[in-house]
């Protein structure tokens, strides 16, 4: 289960990456994230280590709901986002040219700007492409680039033929 999967579109590499990543309950994963994919922000990993996490979960739950689940789509979840965005000062802005774009108040924050990415996916449509695997045993985050979107494995040399493996063995049990 690679990090990075060939057909994601760079603007989104970040948060494929952030969504990917398993950052435990102690911040040094999390700073060392920042320092390597946005060193730019790192004075400021320590400090929102916490809201870090929330947003992962709660992303995460959405994630959920693109790979088949019911959980991902509870009005919860959504209630959570919009928390998120309230907190990150959120706003919608005109530019110099006059184009509509969203910024947030605090542009230093970390998780404001991912926040950012998500909401700039959710608009184009992109968002719904980022899965978790269907293997129990993997769960990782995706992004299916995938014509019709209808992956359901990270991978399918991995968990795709892992899976196949399963099916295979329960039908020999089944047989014998
Ligand atoms: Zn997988």
């Amino acid at each position: 289960m690679p990090e990075h999967h060939s057909g994601t579109p760079s603007t989104l590499s970040a948060l494929e990456s952030f969504l990917w990543h398993d950052f435990g309950t102690e911040p040094s994963d999390w700073t060392a994230w920042m320092d390597r994919v946005w060193p730019e922000h790192s004075a400021a990993a320590a400090d929102s280590f916490a809201a870090a996490l929330h947003l992962h979960g709660v992303l995460r739950s959405m994630q959920e709901g693109h790979s088949g689940g019911q959980k991902g789509k509870q009005p919860a979840v959504y209630a959570a986002l919009n928390q998120l965005i309230e907190t990150a000062g959120i706003r919608p802005r005109l530019d110099k040219a006059g184009t509509l774009s969203l910024a947030a108040a605090q542009a230093a924050d970390p998780v404001a700007r991912l926040l950012l990415i998500v909401l700039e996916a959710l608009r184009s449509g992109r968002w719904q492409r980022f899965k978790l695997c269907r293997e129990p045993t993997c769960r990782a985050s995706y992004y299916d680039a995938s014509k019709a979107a209808v992956k359901i494995w990270c991978s399918m040399e991995t968990c795709g033929s892992r899976n196949k493996m399963r099916r295979y063995r329960a039908q020999q049990n089944v047989q014998t």
